[in-house]
Order: C-alpha cells, then sequence, then structure tokens
C-alpha cells in the first residue's frame, strides 16, 4: 500500500469501495471491461463517424477522438476545435455511445464540456494544476492521463486536485513513461495497475497506443497484459486508413485488427473474472 501525505480522497482508506463512473449507462471500474476507440484526430465528419459505427461494431462502448490536439510540433495537425467536436456529437447521436476528448487550457473546458461525455487531460497536462483545479468543478468525469514524467505519488496527487475541487469522477489512464529504453517510444508501467487498484478506489485504464509508437503489433500483447494486471478498460486508436492518419497513424489499428484485438481481450478478460 502506497502511503503518501500528498493525497488522501483518492486513496482506499478514505473510501474502500472501488468508485464506478456511469458515463450514460457505460459503467467504468466495474467488471466490465471498457474499450474507448478511435481516432487520435477527429479528421472529417465521414472518417468519424465510419470509425465510431466500426468501433461500436467489434464492442467498444465509447468513442475517443481528439478535436484539440496537443502535438510536439507547432507545424503538425492542431485538431479542428470545435468544428471537430460537433463532428463527435454527431458521431454520439448516430451511434448512441458516449465521447471523450481532450481539453488542453482552461480557456477551453466550457467549450469543451457543450459536447463531451468524458473529458480527457493529455500526458503533457497532467501537472497542469490550474487546469485540473477547474476541472474539479466541472459535472464531467474526466480521463487523466499519467504525465510521461510523473511518479505516481504525482500521478495521484494530480487526481487529488481534481476530487478536491469537488468532481469524484476521475478516470485514471497509463499511457507510458519516459525511461532510457529507446526501442519503445515510452516504457508501459503495468505495475501502476495493481498498485493504483490497492492503493486507490479510482478505476484505471490503459492506453497502449502511446507507448510504443511505430509498433503496432505490440499493441494487442500489452493490452492482454493490461488486462491480466487489472485494468478496468483500454483507450486504443483506430483509424479507417492508418497509412494517411493525420495524426499518429503508425500506431493506430485499422477494422480488421481492432476486430482481432476485441477477440483477443476477451479471452484474457474471462480468464481473470471480468467481461466485455
Ligand atoms: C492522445 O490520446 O491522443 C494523446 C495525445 O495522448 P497522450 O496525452 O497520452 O500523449
Ligand atoms: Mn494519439
Amino acid at each position: 500500500m502506497i502511503k503518501s501525505q500528498l493525497y488522501k480522497l483518492v486513496t482506499r482508506e478514505f473510501k474502500p469501495k472501488d468508485t464506478i463512473i456511469d458515463v450514460n449507462g457505460v459503467r467504468i471500474g466495474g467488471k466490465e471491461i471498457i474499450v474507448l476507440a478511435g481516432p487520435c484526430a477527429v479528421e472529417s465528419e465521414e472518417q468519424t463517424i465510419q470509425i465510431a459505427k466500426e468501433i461500436k461494431k467489434f464492442g467498444a462502448k465509447i468513442l475517443r477522438g481528439g478535436a484539440i490536439k496537443p502535438r510536439t510540433s507547432p507545424y503538425s495537425f492542431q485538431g479542428l476545435g470545435e468544428e471537430g467536436l460537433k463532428i463527435l456529437a454527431k458521431a454520439r447521436k448516430i451511434t448512441k455511445i458516449p465521447i471523450v476528448t481532450e481539453v488542453m487550457d482552461t480557456s477551453d473546458i466550457q467549450l469543451v464540456c457543450e459536447y463531451a461525455d468524458i473529458l480527457q487531460v493529455g500526458s503533457r497536462n497532467a501537472q497542469n494544476f490550474s487546469l485540473l483545479k477547474k476541472l474539479g468543478k466541472c459535472n464531467k468525469p474526466v480521463l487523466l492521463k499519467r504525465g510521461m514524467s510523473s511518479t505516481l505519488e504525482e500521478f495521484l496527487s494530480a487526481a487529488e486536485y481534481i476530487l478536491n475541487e469537488g468532481n469524484p469522477n476521475v478516470i485514471l489512464c497509463e499511457r507510458g513513461i519516459r525511461t532510457f529504453e529507446t526501442a519503445t517510444r515510452n516504457t508501459l508501467d503495468l505495475s501502476i495497475v495493481p498498485l493504483i487498484k490497492q492503493s486507490t478506489h479510482l478505476p484505471i485504464i490503459v492506453d497502449p497506443s502511446h507507448w510504443g509508437t511505430g509498433l503496432r503489433n505490440l499493441i494487442a500483447p500489452m493490452s492482454k497484459a493490461a488486462i491480466a494486471a487489472g485494468a478496468d478498460g483500454l483507450l486504443i486508436e483506430v483509424h479507417n486508413n492508418p497509412e494517411v492518419a493525420k495524426c499518429d497513424g503508425q500506431q493506430s489499428l485499422n477494422f480488421v485488427e481492432f476486430q482481432h484485438l476485441m477477440q483477443e481481450i476477451k479471452i484474457v478478460a474471462k480468464a481473470v473474472g471480468r467481461y466485455l
């Protein structure tokens, strides 16, 4: 059990029972493994609606898609902004599945809240305390990614900021951290999954797409490992045509690969007393 002076509301001592977050009937943190899938970035209405229909068909419960993108280079595609949010809302209307999208700045919270069912905080903003505090005052669940160089204590302290402002609905997300290893872009720290399950009541999901860019064939094994380790869900990038994706195409699965992944993880889920 991790003991820290830095947080209390997130701990199991404070709340022994698992937090289950209900997003329009999709329950994250219960026995069901929830898969959130979709493109890295919303590129067009046609693309997003097609992806939403396909991922739903294969069992994903929530559509992901970035409208406001945190890109390393200012010259990379920055996302469609509000137009992207409108496209996501349209995809939700058609497929009836909730949507998660990133909010990068406090000034965007109100806008993103108007459209999204879950607000995502990206790895690069994991310790943006003004953003976290403001999200703590929102009435929408927050998907909080681990900072790429955050320790477990720093990750949980970031979640504490949100709970401390009154929002109890935080979904934690491991997406890989920076280490000396260069074979992968980030090191997916799956040991944090059981540690978080033991020391906190919050749901934890794993994003196996962002840890090993260019290593698409590692997504299935790491997804299976994440579920075996106790993750409550997975965040997977899926694209209709990964070769021409405007963002993170090298790590995005096509529809056939996603369908296979869903079949494979079902078996692991069953083996650990969960289901999809
Ligand atoms: C994303 O989910 O598309 C993303 C930008 O992830 P991260 O913040 O983990 O890099
Ligand atoms: Mn991405």
